[in-house]
């Protein structure tokens, strides 16, 4: 049973406080006072400049934050609904930045802290349908933006994608997308700069965003042509090498292309590898780079690895239907190619820590819930991965709260200040010494109202 702290605005909330306080005087003993907001008190805050406000008290009302103000000296006010929360650590609500959203998924999202989504492909009729469903509140659920179904050269790689093969029909994708309302535009492997051109042109006069898992176009090419952010780290090998093998093989199918991709890394030198992050920083390009996804896809020949917690809490309904034999035989991948996966993990973290050093915005993002990537928990997971490439705990936490809440615009998420909106994760451990302790999470809110995780696992 879901349970959220539900407020009140009727009637009280607009009287003058002193009457509600007669009237609370009053009716003392068979009554309590109307409540219309949420006091989180004797947390330690994460604030917007990176420091730990200790003891601190946050004020909630109708769904956003309108105090972060110590605890000592501060009046509660009476109208509020008292939450304690001493010793627990207040980060931003996490947003996952790159991930495939699916409705049975929702509650896993949040109970993991996950208080909004960056989806980036699926049915586009029933994403957004749910995208407003979720807007318009009574679903428990992270906030939802959508590029709705990806456009895709020829020939498409995903029957639910747009094929687009000229100019024209570049133009036209763009344009069903802008009156659909999608949030961004995503782009697949098979788009070339021919195409790119133009779609980029189109997407400008919407003013959409456009993002990118690039195959036949490098990703400083792809920087010059106006994206926003590409996911996977795709085109950064072709970028930084030379192309045209990468090329031909991501013609000849998704699954070469990419497999030669993912091999490509381990043989790229790093002086180029720099050159590469520095432009793309200085081009204002975010990166998403899924860590998660490369790590868990270079150790399928560790069934230890495949069979991890994050993945036995799912039901096993799902990892029937995920058919990861069916998806290694689709890929063509045999037992010599996880080791080679592995040797690129080095030079993809050089490409991280070198993004970062030039200043580029990193996202964390998972591709939930494709194979063996867990709702919620792979993020998790991403953020360890992060640090293990080199950020700092609180340099991954903004890579999964203001860095994408940039990314989409959202100019209310991200952090914890007052006229933000009430998206935040009450935490029982410390994340900043140790950033898998962004997994304890104990209470998760989302639009003002209160979950405790346990409810929402119990949900499922
Ligand atoms: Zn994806």
């Amino acid at each position: 049973m879901i349970t959220p702290r539900t407020i009140d605005f009727s009637g009280a909330a607009r009287l003058d406080r002193r009457v509600v306080l007669l009237l609370g005087a009053l009716l003392a003993g068979c009554t309590t006072i109307q409540k219309d907001s949420i006091a989180l008190v004797g947390g330690n805050v994460l604030t917007p400049d990176n420091r730990v406000l200790q003891d601190a008290v946050i004020i909630v009302r109708q769904g956003k934050i309108e105090q972060l103000v110590p605890r000592e000296g501060f009046v509660i006010p009476r109208t509020a609904d008292v939450v304690d929360v001493t010793g627990r650590w207040i980060i931003p609500g996490l947003i996952d930045g790159h991930v495939h959203v699916e409705r049975w998924a929702l509650g896993r999202y949040l109970a993991a802290g996950v208080t909004a989504v960056r989806d980036v492909h699926g049915e586009q009729d029933s994403i957004l349908d749910l995208r407003e469903q979720i807007g318009r509140g009574g679903l428990a659920s992270p906030r939802i933006f959508s590029a709705g179904a990806m456009i895709d050269g020829s020939p498409a790689t995903f029957s639910n994608a747009t094929e687009v093969a000229n100019a024209t029909e570049a133009r036209r994708a763009v344009d069903s997308r802008a009156v659909a309302g999608v949030d961004y535009i995503k782009i697949y492997t098979r788009i070339t700069p021919d195409l790119l051109r133009p779609l980029m042109d189109e997407a400008g006069s919407f003013n959409l965003r456009v993002t990118a898992h690039l195959g036949l176009t490098d990703a400083i090419t792809a920087a010059r042509l106006g994206v926003s952010s590409i996911e996977h780290m795709s085109g950064v090998p072709e970028a930084a090498g030379s192309p045209d093998r990468f090329f031909a093989e991501h013609r000849a199918s998704f699954w070469r292309g990419w497999t030669y991709f993912e091999k490509g890394w381990a043989k790229l030198d790093s002086v180029a590898l720099n050159r590469v992050a520095v432009t793309l920083a200085n081009a204002h390009v975010a990166v998403v780079p899924t860590l998660v996804l490369h790590d868990t896809y270079s150790r399928l020949d560790d069934s230890a690895a495949i069979n991890n917690p994050d993945v036995r809490s799912l039901p096993d309904s799902i990892i029937r239907r995920w058919d990861l034999p069916g998806m290694v035989a689709r890929a063509g991948w045999i037992a010599a190619d996880f080791p080679s996966f592995r040797a690129s993990r080095a030079n993809q973290d050089l490409f991280i820590r070198e993004f970062r050093a030039a200043g580029g915005r990193i996202i964390a993002g998972t591709d939930a819930s494709n194979q063996l990537l867990v709702p919620g928990l792979s993020l998790h997971r991403e953020l360890e991965l992060l640090v293990q490439a080199g950020l700092t705990p609180v340099d991954a936490i903004a890579t999964a709260t203001i860095n994408p809440a940039v990314l989409l615009g959202g100019d209310s998420l991200g952090l914890i200040a007052p006229g933000r909106v009430a998206d935040l994760v009450i935490l029982r451990e410390n994340p900043l010494v140790d950033i898998r302790n962004t997994r304890t999470v104990d209470r998760v809110m989302v639009r003002g109202l209160l979950y405790l995780a346990d409810s929402l696992i119990a949900a499922q």
